[in-house]
């Protein structure tokens, strides 16, 4: 090449470089601190999405299927390489639901809801949504999200994950029929996972050859829907605040990598419009147009479990530097970090590639933070957070007074439904409090039909607790 005409290319870069500095950097996103596995994330979403397949009425059109399989792929394309996962694979389904509704779960699957695509007004809306749901895939937002949790665990978190990302009819449909047992779907993202999800599908949206602006479009729709078919895509991903400007805002900052769109967006929805009507969630919660119709959401198959019981024997531990509890001799520590402890016979917990997953006999001892209220009201706010991961746990009397450790505290019984068997237990809970303040916890978990056995071996737990403070 002549000096002359490499000098002119170099000066051609220099203006296109500092274009792209004036038009304003994107927005650097982190991913979430997350303490599970991006296999758990596969192995999580892999079982929710059979459960979704069988419970909702696919629509198994293939035009229809290919359609979105095709935006999906240009858009898992255009996922930053720091964000990109081996082991996740990422697929696209049609439900035949009429509620404009959209979820992905973990490590890939993900599951359009017809509603949604004959409300969007444009392809780009389309790619709106799915970059929407790509990007908390991508940034593995539900295992952050049972992170987050993870200090109040009683029993299994990872379970909520799957109703913390779908909700509605969905997400209590999964929820009801994965061996997790979530119980019921009412948690969502977080709003700071929102914006995360909004300013990373804004960036994958323009990376793949789609307005960003698209998805602050589709979002408006979404809002504008309101009643009976708006709210079940907003139930899980709340607005966080100012929603429609910030992606415009960030859409200011990137430039659309050339044109993704297909041209078929009119065909598909005058193929949608030619079927008969979508089912709506009513229907669906009925099991109408359910894939598999011979399953059932009972529960009634999940695991039985086989419990030594507990040995008459005790044995002394020292769980943590200021505290000493003697334990049934058949019962070892089976998981534990600087905020709980737990303690279970064989065949009493469950756990997965040696992280606890659950526990349906056993004995938890933790510290929680308090929150400067009395006694009680500290005990209040941990069965409050205890109860975020399990939906189902209630307070089944008032609080009994009750030494700790030679110190006031207070004790209580609890009902909740086991994460791993789906069959009702029964949680002794028993509080005090630390010199520094902090709450101690002491927590039995059994099932309820054999309540009468383990609460003597609770009390006799407890009575046994002594601490070492200075
Ligand atoms: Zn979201």
């Amino acid at each position: 090449m002549p000096y002359t005409r490499l000098k002119r290319t170099l000066a051609g870069l220099g203006v296109a470089c500092m274009l792209t500095l004036s038009a304003g950097a994107q927005t650097k996103i982190v991913a979430p601190k997350n303490n599970y596995s991006p296999a758990d994330d596969v192995k999580l979403g892999r079982e929710a999405a059979t459960e979704a397949s069988k419970e909702l009425p696919m629509l198994n059109d293939q035009r229809v299927d290919d359609y979105v399989e095709r935006i999906g792929r240009t858009l898992a394309g255009a996922i930053p390489p720091e964000f990109q996962h081996n082991e996740f694979r990422y697929t696209f389904d049609v439900v035949n639901q009429k509620e404009i509704n959209a979820f992905a779960l973990p490590g890939g699957p993900m599951f359009l809801n017809r509603g949604m695509l004959e409300a969007a007004k444009t392809e780009g809306e389309v790619a709106g949504v799915m970059a929407h749901e790509l990007s908390h895939v991508a940034l593995r937002h539900g295992t952050a999200q049972a992170t987050k949790g993870q200090k109040f665990q009683i029993g299994s978190v990872l379970g909520q994950i799957a109703g913390a990302i779908v909700g509605g009819t969905a997400g209590s449909i999964i929820s009801q029929g994965t061996q997790f047992g979530l119980g019921a779907a009412f948690m969502k993202y977080s709003r700071e996972y929102e914006s995360q999800a909004d300013i990373l599908g804004a960036q994958m949206l323009a990376r793949a050859g789609y307005n960003p602006r698209e998805m602050a479009n589709m979002f408006k729709t979404i809002e504008a829907e309101g009643g009976s078919r708006g709210p079940e895509w907003l139930s899980s991903h709340p607005n966080p605040g100012n929603r429609y400007d910030a992606i415009n805002r960030e859409a200011g900052s990137l430039r659309v990598q050339g044109n993704a769109t297909t041209g078929q967006f009119q065909d598909i929805q005058a193929r949608l419009r030619g079927m008969s009507p979508a089912y709506t969630a009513e229907q669906i919660a009925k099991g109408q147009g359910r894939s598999n119709p011979q399953s059932t959401n009972t529960g009634s198959a999940r695991t039985t479990v086989s419990v030594e019981p507990p040995s008459s024997q005790y044995r002394a531990s020292s769980p943590f530097p200021f505290l000493r509890v003697s334990l049934p001799s058949n019962w070892s520590e089976v998981s534990g970090d600087e905020t709980g402890i737990t303690f279970a016979p064989d065949g009493g917990y469950r756990a997965n590639g040696g992280r606890l997953e659950g526990v349906t006999h056993g004995f938890q001892i933790g510290v929680a933070q308090s929150t400067n209220g009395n006694l009680q009201q500290d005990t209040d706010q941990l069965v409050a957070a205890f109860a975020q991961s399990n939906p189902q746990l209630r307070r089944q009397e008032g609080y009994a007074r009750e030494s700790v450790g030679g110190r006031t505290g207070v004790r209580t019984t609890l009902s909740n439904q086991s994460d791993i068997t789906g069959q009702p237990e029964t949680i002794s809970l028993a509080t005090t409090r630390l010199s520094d303040g902090r709450l101690l916890y002491l927590v039995g978990v059994a099932p309820q039909r054999d309540a009468g056995t383990y609460n003597d071996v609770f009390r006799r737990v407890r009575q046994s607790v002594q601490l070492n403070e200075r």
